[in-house]
C-alpha cells in the first residue's frame, strides 16, 4: 500500500534490521526498542491491524504465532516474552501496518499503561 512504512520496509525500499523472513511474513528489530529484545513481526500483505483478519488470513496468523515462538527462542527469551498488537489510537497505534511487538529480556509489569 502506498504511503505505508512498514509496506515499505516489506518490500525493501525502506532499511530494516531485518531477523527473519519467509515468503509471508517479516521480522525486524524495533527502532526504539524498550527492552533489550524487541522485534516487530508484521505480514507482508497489507491489513491495517487485526481488526482488518478475516477467517482467510488464518495461514498467515499461524506462521506469525509460530515465528514469534522462533523468534523467542533464538533470542534467548528463556525467562518469557510479551508478545503485543495495538489495535487503533486510544491502544497507541502509530503504524496502520498491522505488526506483533515481540518484547523480552527484562521483567514485565501488569496491566500496560
Ligand atoms: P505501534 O505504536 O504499536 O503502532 O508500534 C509501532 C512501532 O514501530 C514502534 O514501536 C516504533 O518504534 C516502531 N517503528 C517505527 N518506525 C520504525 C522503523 N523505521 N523501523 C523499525 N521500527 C519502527
Amino acid at each position: 500500500m502506498a504511503d505505508c512504512l512498514f509496506c515499505k520496509i516489506a518490500q525493501r525500499e525502506l532499511e530494516a534490521d531485518v531477523v527473519y523472513e519467509t515468503g509471508a511474513v517479516l521480522a525486524f528489530r524495533d527502532i526504539a526498542p524498550v527492552a533489550p529484545t524487541h522485534v516487530l513481526l508484521i505480514p507482508k500483505e497489507h491489513l491495517a491491524s487485526v481488526a482488518d483478519v478475516t477467517t482467510a488470513h488464518g495461514d498467515v496468523l499461524v506462521e506469525m504465532l509460530a515465528a514469534m515462538s522462533s523468534l523467542a527462542e533464538s533470542e534467548n527469551l528463556t525467562g518469557g516474552y510479551r508478545i503485543v498488537t495495538n489495535v487503533g489510537s486510544d491502544a497507541g497505534q502509530s503504524v496502520n501496518h498491522l505488526h506483533w511487538h515481540l518484547i523480552g529480556g527484562r521483567k514485565m509489569e501488569w496491566p500496560p499503561g
